[in-house]
């Protein structure tokens, strides 16, 4: 018997390429995966076998032919294709007032001043936040997904930042420390990702970074005006296994969690700054001046995807952002201007599918407030977040940009940069590989501990 041994080699690749898929799946938890990997790893090499073992004969022409279109397929991945190159994101050319945010509006107690006044300009909301408001709440006892372990962490995490949130600002010390702008852009961005961030990035701030009026708090009905000249953003990961429960209790934690991380992480990087002599302020969980992921986006971390979120080309929306604001001098980074995350999101609407509050758009961005972009139904949203207790996040979870940071990935991720046509391809497969709409994973079991009500 004749072995045809181009064939041959095609196959054991073929077969090789998806076990090591299945095998990083299994690390990755996603065990339906791994099993489809395994089974093309079986199934997608058969062809290539018979044709070598069975004797199977083909003209040295037929061969090339086959050989080399698979070839080309490899190569239109791999080769620009179909790429948009000159993309520029439009600014806004009006300030968000953070009063309008839900967080704000979830603060506003009723009978009080803020309370009147809001609704007194706004009258067209009321009806919408009466509704939320006769639900249980975020981490509320009769939410659909009370868990009192899982909650009280959560609870624990959001009071533990309320705990650092006189630390946001602070006296700048008398002795001025020089040094190259260069030099302290890098130590401050390697020091941020040793602290823990993922990647951080520095912008010029602008106008519309920072909210007009603030919404929370003390700050209600405060004007804000820009006081430093760079902002500094970074992100922190969240789990993917805790987000994969979403929108269980896990995935308030989670939160919970990384906002306090990526807090943390602020609170020391101003504390540094102005230990070093230049006035810096963080902005952290419930203490904002500036709209994190504008700052985010403008400082190189990510594109503005459908749902709203910053889009990291590592981690895709599944982060928490955090920003410093500061004088002391420094080199800011370049937009990414990536189109190939919008028009994956063009593509894709994956999120829009499984959200079960229909919050997000189906249709292309519109234009708001002078901006082309993407706009969640923002009340739909949190009404739900108020019935369950949780964030849900089940957005985040599905989105195929929230796969780790790994060589299987990031291959995927190359060829989404890189082709058109592959990012319909790729999102075909990770539809066939993940499902269009995965069920929610179990929460792990040391998390669900049982529980009893108080008699
Ligand atoms: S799920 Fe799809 S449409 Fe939604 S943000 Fe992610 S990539 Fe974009
Ligand atoms: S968090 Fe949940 S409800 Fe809100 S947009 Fe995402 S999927 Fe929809």
């Amino acid at each position: 018997m004749e072995i045809n041994t181009p064939f041959l080699i095609v196959a054991f690749f073929v077969f090789l390429a998806l076990v090591y898929s299945a095998i990083v799946s299994v690390k990755e938890t996603e065990l339906k995966a791994a099993r489809r990997f395994f089974i093309a790893s079986i199934l997608l090499p058969l062809p290539f076998l018979i044709l070598t073992f069975l004797g199977f004969s083909f003209k040295f022409e037929t061969e090339v032919a086959i050989l080399s279109a698979l070839f080309l397929l490899i190569i239109v991945f791999i080769i620009p294709f179909g790429r948009i190159r000159s993309y520029r994101q439009t600014l806004p050319v009006k300030r968000i007032d953070e009063r309008d945010t839900m967080f704000s509006r979830n603060e506003l107690i009723p009978d009080t001043k803020e309370f009147n006044d809001y609704y007194k300009r706004n009258p067209d909301k009321k009806a919408i936040d009466d509704k939320w408001r006769e639900k249980p709440g975020l981490t509320g006892r009769n939410a659909t997904q009370y868990h009192p372990f899982q909650f009280a962490s959560a609870d624990a995490s959001f009071d533990t930042i309320k705990a650092l949130k006189n630390e946001v600002d602070g006296k700048v010390s008398d002795i001025k420390i020089e040094a190259g702008a260069e030099e302290i852009s890098t130590y401050i961005k390697k020091w941020t990702k040793k602290l823990g961030a993922v990647d951080c990035g520095i912008t010029e701030l602008q106008n519309y970074h920072i909210y007009s009026v603030g919404g929370r708090a003390e700050r209600y009905g405060k004007k804000f005006i820009k006081r430093h000249k760079y902002a500094i953003a970074f992100t922190v990961e969240m789990d993917k296994d805790m987000l994969a429960t979403a929108p269980a209790g896990p995935v308030v934690m989670e939160s919970g969690q990384q906002y306090m991380e990526a807090g943390k992480i602020a609170i020391q990087l101003a504390m540094f700054i102005r230990t070093l002599g230049y006035e810096a302020r963080a902005h952290i969980d419930g203490n904002y001046e500036v709209v994190c992921p504008l700052v985010a986006r403008d400082a190189g971390l990510g594109e503005i995807g459908r749902m709203g979120l910053l889009m990291t080309p590592k981690l895709g929306p599944r982060v928490r952002i955090a920003v410093v604001t500061t004088n002391i001098p420094l080199t800011t980074d370049n937009p990414l201007h990536d189109y190939t995350v919008i028009d994956f999101c063009i593509k894709c609407k994956k999120c829009a599918d499984v959200c079960p509050s229909k919050a997000i758009s189906f249709d292309n961005m519109k234009d708001v407030d002078g901006i082309k972009r993407w706009q969640i139904n923002q009340e739909a949203c949190f009404t739900l977040w108020c019935t369950l207790g949780t964030d849900c996040g089940r957005c985040v979870s599905v989105c195929p940009f929230s796969h780790p940071d790994n060589l299987l990935h990031n291959i995927v991720r190359k060829g989404i940069k890189n082709s058109s046509l592959f990012r319909t391809v790729a999102l075909k497969l990770d539809d066939a590989i993940y499902d269009r709409k995965p069920a929610a994973a179990k929460v792990p079991e040391w998390m669900d501990v049982k529980w009893e009500k108080n008699k």
